[in-house]
């Protein structure tokens, strides 16, 4: 299993796999790389923030490609960052432009409700153009690599899980207090002052609040890796806007098929855009998923998902989680979800790491 790490020890990097999965996220803790964030500061945009929406695209996909070998000349030391003059508008400004609009229409999640949240309508989340954090602390209790963990906790989520294990912050949009970008960027700097290794935004789920999050990077100075946990049911998007500037990925990977997505956490095409987002997310950063082993869905779901990601991703980290119980509506309606209204018994967890042994995915970095 994975195991928590005191702040002052960092035991979890003498293991070569962990070290190679995630050699940039190391890096910055280090200060030998910069986090993306600060980076996309200093890359010039030359568009004018005014043009419509579709030409603001079309300069974003020119821009995040170009950007793509601006990090790689930085991280491989052919560009001093330092020497590099703030430009007027850089990338990080479009992507909040970007965000704004997209809030006047909502589609930050594939759910797309169309909702205009900068005029208070709201969507299925509820939210309307304020964020909302219930808690952000130093989390000692994430994958061992992440400890500790600057932790914000988002009200509200997009998706709704019949067994969700957070339901006082995920069903309720009014938990916790509004916060700023300014605000948002003021914790986040508190958190990596306090030893934070990592900045990691969750819920609830993060995806709502992306014009938020995205806005504070504006605020935010600090060197430390920014980090997306999330059930990444991001809209193409959001994703676009999200790769350039987040260094690791933490996302749920929670079903191997559609069907089972649709009935447990009432949303549509699950497998097909989940499984692309973190194909975008690996193509971008480091990524650990997160898959939680759910009883009576190993041949659905857990194979499946273990399955592809050998194929298409195999250089992440897979954190095979055995803690789900039965909680919310699947201990309250149990009739209605018998399939998973008990614990994941201790065969079917010895079936999905004999899976993840067989396909030879690196799920347990540390012994
Ligand atoms: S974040 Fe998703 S659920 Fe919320 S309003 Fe936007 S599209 Fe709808």
């Amino acid at each position: 299993m994975w195991r928590v790490i005191r702040p002052d020890s960092l035991r979890v990097w003498k293991d070569p796999e962990v070290v190679r999965r995630l050699a940039r996220y190391r890096a910055i803790i280090d200060n030998e790389r910069l986090a993306k964030y600060l980076i996309a500061k200093k890359f010039a945009f030359g568009g004018d923030l005014s043009l419509p929406t579709p030409s603001l695209w079309d300069l974003h996909t020119e821009s995040s490609s170009g950007f793509e070998d601006f990090i790689a000349r930085v991280d491989a030391n052919e560009i001093d960052i330092s020497e590099v003059a703030n430009p007027p508008r850089n990338l990080l400004d479009l992507k909040i432009e970007l965000a704004n609009r997209i809030l006047a229409d909502c589609h930050f999640c594939e759910r797309r409700c169309g909702a205009d949240r900068t005029k208070d309508e709201k969507g299925w989340c509820k939210l309307g153009a304020e964020s909302r954090v219930s808690s952000a602390f130093l989390h000692t209790g994430e994958e061992a690599p992440l400890v500790p963990s600057g932790t914000i906790f988002f009200s509200s989520c997009c998706f709704g899980c019949v067994f969700c294990q957070n339901a006082d912050i995920s069903t309720n949009p009014n938990s916790g207090h509004v916060v700023s970008p300014e605000g948002l960027a003021a914790v986040a700097a508190g958190l990596h002052r306090d030893g934070a290794l990592n900045i990691n935004y969750v819920g609830g789920d993060p995806i709502p609040n992306t014009h938020t999050i995205l806005e504070s990077l504006f605020y935010q100075t600090s060197n430390v890796t920014q980090l997306w946990n999330s059930n990444l049911y991001c809209s193409e998007e959001t994703m676009s806007l999200l790769t350039d500037v987040f260094d690791v990925w933490l996302p749920d990977f929670k079903y191997g098929n559609n069907e089972c997505a649709e009935r447990l956490s009432g949303v549509k095409d699950y497998f097909d855009i989940v499984s692309r987002n973190h194909l975008l997310a690996y193509n971008s950063g480091e990524v650990i998923i997160r898959h939680l082993v759910m009883p009576n869905h190993i041949e659905c779901c857990t194979i499946p998902i273990l399955e592809w990601v050998a194929e298409k991703i195999p250089h992440c980290i897979v954190n095979i989680m055995g803690q789900y119980r039965p909680e919310h509506r699947a201990r309250s309606e149990r009739d209605k979800f018998p399939d998973i209204a008990r614990r994941v018994s201790l065969e079917e967890m010895q079936l999905a790491r004999a899976k993840t042994d067989e396909l030879g995915i690196c799920w347990r970095p540390v012994d």
